[in-house]
């Protein structure tokens, strides 16, 4: 630890990243929870974070990198490695290169710590349309393409080109096309674990402003309806499950539907509880414990599978102490 200990001392002198020690998660995390963290590190650039994550690497320290830790669980006792935050390199740039992609399209280029709430603003100012369901996601375009985040029928995946990666064992960088990474529902396989995403490129077309400013409202307008608002949450706790799962009558519902055809609203584990708004979220009512959400978890996931036959999984990830 001591090695490393040097080297981001030595990288915060030089002024290319900043660094905390034992500085406690539920700051950084949507959630509000989580222990302290042996290391956050927050690298000012590319080369930063490149160099950070090599360096975790070859010292052997566990290292986590994360966006805007809006789909994590951090442990109450927090993480003994290093957590390498994106939340500094958050460029979009809009128009991109002059020319257009073979099919005609307009090039995005963003930073992997940009949010896509920033890169939506940015696009559709510009005209460009395919990507308005995103527009309240508070993720980063590195998580959201972990993750393959979506909202409203539009996925980060759908315009994506391409995004570049950093593999700390080889210490080469990567383009890594669409094409060749498996998205799906909630998934990508787009990185090994200790792979950083650097950045995306995306092509969209333009389309027409007053379409692409009324589909932003009804965005927003559906996320303030079906969402609790002002609490602190990771988002949608449970993928949804496939279509033919369970018993007969509850195939094809949503998680939400099925937690709440459950009863399960309101129900609480000290400080987490199931929406009253949307049952598929699990807030933190103030003072929840990772240990309640857990808890809360497998008591939602038990009634869901005993009542409907359905066996929920998470969408949230639980990143435990060591
Ligand atoms: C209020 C609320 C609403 C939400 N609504 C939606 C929604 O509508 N749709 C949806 O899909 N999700 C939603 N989410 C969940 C969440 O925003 C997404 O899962 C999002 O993709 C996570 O992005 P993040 O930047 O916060 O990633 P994090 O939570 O920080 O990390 C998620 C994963 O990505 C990895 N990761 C992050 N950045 C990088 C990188 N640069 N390189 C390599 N790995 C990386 C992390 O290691 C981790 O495994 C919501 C969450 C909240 C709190």
């Amino acid at each position: 630890m001591s090695g490393v200990l040097s080297f981001l001392r030595n990288a915060q002198n030089e002024g290319s990243l900043k660094f905390y020690e034992n500085r406690p998660l539920f700051e950084l995390s949507s959630f509000g929870i989580g222990g302290p963290a042996a290391m956050i590190v927050y690298p000012l650039d590319a080369e930063a974070l490149k160099r950070t994550a090599a360096e975790a690497f070859s010292s052997g320290t566990r290292s986590i990198v994360v966006g805007n830790a809006t789909n994590l669980l951090f442990d109450d006792l927090g993480f003994d490695g290093m957590v390498i935050s994106c939340a500094s390199l958050k460029r979009v740039q809009y128009p991109y290169r002059t020319e257009r992609d073979p099919d005609g399209r307009e090039y995005i280029y963003a930073e992997c710590g940009a949010s896509l709430p920033q890169l939506v603003n940015t696009v559709s100012r510009g005209g460009i349309t395919g990507f308005e369901g995103l527009c309240s996601v508070p993720a980063t375009v590195g998580g959201a393409i972990v993750s393959n985040a979506g909202a409203f029928g539009c996925e980060i995946s759908d315009k994506l080109l391409s995004f570049e990666v950093f593999e700390p064992r080889t210490g080469t960088t990567r383009n890594r096309t669409k094409r060749e990474t498996r998205f799906s529902y909630r998934e990508s396989g787009a990185v090994m674990p200790g792979e950083v995403i650097l950045c995306a490129l995306f092509a969209a077309e333009k389309g027409d402003p007053e379409e692409i400013s009324e589909r932003l409202f009804a965005a927003k307008k559906k996320r303030l309806a079906s969402q609790p608002q002002g609490v602190r949450s990771a988002g949608s706790y449970f993928k949804r499950p496939d279509a033919g799962e369970g018993f007969i009558p509850f195939r094809g519902l949503s998680a939400g539907e099925l937690i709440d055809r459950c009863g399960l609203k309101g129900l609480r584990v000290g400080g987490a509880e199931v929406s009253e708004k949307h049952a598929n979220f699990i807030i933190n009512k103030g003072g929840a414990t990772c240990r309640d959400v857990l808890t809360l978890a497998e008591r939602i996931r038990e009634t869901v599978f005993m009542v409907t036959g359905v066996t929920l999984r998470e969408e949230v990830r639980y990143i435990p102490y060591r």
